[in-house]
């Protein structure tokens, strides 16, 4: 397996790395365990300082982290630069929130005993993670962790190891303990074996359903603990009665973003029949304006794809959509041809539940529409998924949305709003979209040991 960058929008190597070896996950086994040690005897109050460190190293030199992201998997230098400031976010709501959320907790029963909750480190929790938002996807699951008491050892994804390995730079800038925190460059075997040491005791991994089914088998081999985020097809509901311009704002961004890439965009919009004409047409006129270029110039507006294989894939994909009976309703669906993973946008109508394609998460800047009559029917299309993982809905009656939203079955949803990560809310899915919940006080006690003291 080879960790190489390579710039999608020129397809130029940028650097390749070398494998870690079997000593060396053998010495970060190691490293991790005496962290977990001493962490222990520690008070939390310095590992908080710590983080907080972390936080300014990436705040301090955001343009430097920021390229990063943008010259490894094509992500927009102002959406990476964002990314940066997000990381940050992340790691100082753990900084403040932290130690509160490992609070003891007193339980009583009717019999008059009492038990005390204790929150407690496990030990080293192994962290796989996807391309598309290389910082803050490791930061979810480590900041929390670190805060506890459990080590971190990271399996990133082939294509963003300058990013990976800044991670790992930026912890030894902030004086971080070499053991709380190891980037491993290794392979699919090498992660089995670190699953089944002793030492670890998690597995937290966010990626595609097919990378999901196998960690979560491994680790349950091994009877480890795992939260899996995974992939999701989520739904933007538009009602009749929805603000048109909030709608379209938040309809584009939430597809566009990232390029598409993203677990929680909007790939189906459900919109309601009387709106539908001018949705659309709104969808239409903010697709258009998108313009194709190079990541790193201010002037674009929407990126290449992270990989000539996710354009590849994403191409065979789109073919399969429209052979199966779909059609394109706005966008040029022919490859874009050169070096870069370019991808034009596309608006795709007619997709049926008997297309093969239904339900097939397409990860780039294609939009699905349905136009849909009642609520009911709306819900059906919804939740006709295997996965659960977020959506939105947009109306002007904000509690009729959230009656609405109850009924859709996924881990999360927002009203009048694109859905985005906040370090304060729990964040996950249902069904193949995975279980367990990132951020906020649930993320930091995934991994905790909950030991129950009856007094
Ligand atoms: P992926 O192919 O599943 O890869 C994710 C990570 O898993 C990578 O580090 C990958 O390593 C590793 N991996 C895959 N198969 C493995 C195996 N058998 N053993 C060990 N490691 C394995 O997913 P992706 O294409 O990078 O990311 C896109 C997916 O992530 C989408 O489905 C998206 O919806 C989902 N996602 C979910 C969330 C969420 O919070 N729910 C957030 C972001 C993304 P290699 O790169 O070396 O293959």
């Amino acid at each position: 397996m080879s960790y190489k960058a390579i710039n999608p929008y020129n397809g130029e190597l940028i650097r390749e790395f070398a494998a870690t070896s079997d000593q060396e996950v053998e010495a970060a086994l190691k490293n991790a365990e005496l962290f977990y040690q001493t962490a222990k005897k520690e008070p939390i109050s310095k590992r908080a300082a710590l983080l907080a460190r972390l936080a300014t190293e990436f705040t301090d030199h955001l343009e430097k982290y920021a390229r990063y992201l943008t010259t490894n998997m094509g992500k927009r230098i102002d959406e990476a630069r964002s990314e940066v400031k997000k990381n940050a976010a992340f790691a100082n709501y753990y900084v403040h929130a932290g130690e509160k959320a490992l609070k003891n907790q007193t339980y009583s029963n009717a019999a008059g005993k009492t038990a005390q909750l204790e929150f407690s480190s496990i030990g080293a929790i192994l962290s796989v993670e996807p391309w598309n938002f290389p910082y803050t996807q490791i930061m979810r699951v480590f900041a929390p962790n670190f805060i506890l008491g459990n080590p971190v050892l990271l399996k990133h994804a082939s294509i963003v190891p300058e990013c990976a390995q800044a991670f790992e730079d930026a912890c030894h800038a902030a004086g971080l303990p070499a053991g709380a925190f190891k980037n491993l460059f290794v392979d699919y075997d090498q992660v089995n074996k670190i699953i089944a040491d002793p030492r670890v005791q998690g597995v937290a991994l966010t990626g595609s359903e097919k990378a999901g089914a196998t960690l979560a088998a491994e680790a349950g081999k091994n009877l480890k603990k795992s939260t899996m985020e995974l992939g999701g097809t989520d739904v933007c509901i538009v009602l009749n009665d929805a603000d048109l311009e909030t709608a379209i704002a938040g309809a584009v961004s939430a597809r566009l973003n990232n390029a598409g890439q993203v677990c929680t965009a909007a790939k189906r919009y459900l919109v309601q029949s009387k709106i539908y004409d001018k949705f659309l047409a709104g969808i239409i006129a903010e697709f258009k304006q998108k313009k194709l270029g190079d990541p790193l110039d201010e002037q674009t507006t929407l990126a290449p794809l992270s990989s000539k294989k996710a354009q590849q894939n994403l191409q065979k994909q789109v073919a399969n959509v429209l052979a199966g009976g779909s059609k394109v309703l706005w966008g040029d669906p022919r490859p874009v041809e050169g070096p870069g993973a370019f991808f034009n946008p596309l608006i795709i109508t007619g997709m049926t539940f008997d297309n093969p394609m239904y339900d097939t998460e397409l990860f780039g800047p294609v939009a699905q529409i349905y136009k849909v009559d009642t609520e009911a029917e709306m819900l059906k299309i919804a939740n006709h998924s295997n996965y659960g993982l977020g959506g939105a809905i947009y109306s002007q009656d904000a509690q009729h949305a959230q009656q609405l939203a109850s009924q859709v079955e996924t881990g999360q949803i927002a009203i009048n709003q694109p859905l985005s990560s906040h370090p304060e809310f729990p964040f996950g899915g249902v069904k193949k979209s995975g279980y367990g919940r990132e951020l906020s006080d649930l993320g930091i006690r995934e991994f905790a040991n909950i030991k129950t003291i009856l007094k």
